[in-house]
């Protein structure tokens, strides 16, 4: 409680940035976090509503995820934001990977999670939304991400191809914070394609006591992490974006990658 008092003394800030998922445990170069993001994306319309699932026809990949038992997030959260970073180019890669595909998949318990969080967040604030930047993400995409990354100088932001992300298992959500008034992301400090020091939540307090986190930055991620962990997701101690549904042994259990 006392974070979200905090929160909305302070109001909302603005932030936009993509997010594609680094290593899961290997930090990046320095260099890296004193990079400026390559790419910033048009935030959505002041006032937008998010289209809600089955207003339009699907599209191939759509039917695909369907078929393997995923469910689009929006059936259980339609007012979810979702700008998915690979359905455009702008994002670190600067290539459009999801060629008919700007939706967000999970496995349906995933989902379920990611609606329960979206309620929590809105019973904070109800201008506020989760913002989806991933969710699923086929195996052949990570494949192709890593062999763009190779060529960028870039591969220690991604898997490896032989690591099976979570996001293939479609139990990983990428995912920000949203002012729907104003059409801006909550700053959080660092850009989601940015994943150096800032971006480490294990790092926050030394941060925020050194400056480099605002206290505003700071408090944005615990309202954030805060919504995600109680709704069941488990974050990772290097992205501050970037939440689990279920750990690897249970995914690997009960769930087949996305090819
Ligand atoms: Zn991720």
């Amino acid at each position: 409680m006392f974070i979200f008092i905090i929160f909305l003394i302070l109001g909302l800030a603005h932030e936009c940035g993509v997010s594609p998922e680094a290593s899961g445990s290997k930090p990046p170069p320095a260099a890296a976090a004193a990079a400026p993001p390559p790419s910033v994306r048009a935030a959505p319309q002041a006032g937008a509503k998010p289209r809600g699932a089955g207003t339009r026809a699907k599209s191939g990949e759509e039917r695909r995820m369907e078929a393997a038992g995923l469910v689009n997030v929006k059936s259980y959260a339609p007012d979810i934001v979702v700008q998915l970073a690979y359905a455009s180019a702008n994002n670190i890669l600067h290539t459009q990977l999801y060629s008919d595909f700007n939706e967000a998949y999970l496995q349906k318990d995933a989902a379920r999670k990611l609606a329960s969080a979206q309620r929590i967040v809105k019973s904070i604030s109800p201008q506020l939304s989760l913002m989806v930047h991933d969710a699923v993400r086929p195996q052949r995409i990570q494949q192709r991400c890593w062999e763009l990354a190779r060529v960028r100088g870039l591969q220690h932001l991604f898997m490896p191809p032989k690591t099976i992300s979570m996001h293939t298992y479609g139990v990983a959500v990428d995912v920000s914070l949203i002012n729907l008034a104003t059409g801006a992301e909550l700053d959080m400090g660092s850009w989601p394609d940015n994943p150096g020091a800032l971006a480490a939540p294990r790092r926050e307090r030394e941060l925020l006591r050194a400056g480099r986190l605002s206290r505003q930055q700071y408090t944005n991620r615990l309202l954030l992490r805060s919504a995600m962990q109680e709704a069941g997701f488990t974050p990772i101690s290097n992205e501050w974006w970037h939440f689990e549904a279920c750990s690897r042994k249970t995914a690997q259990r009960k769930y087949r990658p996305i090819i």
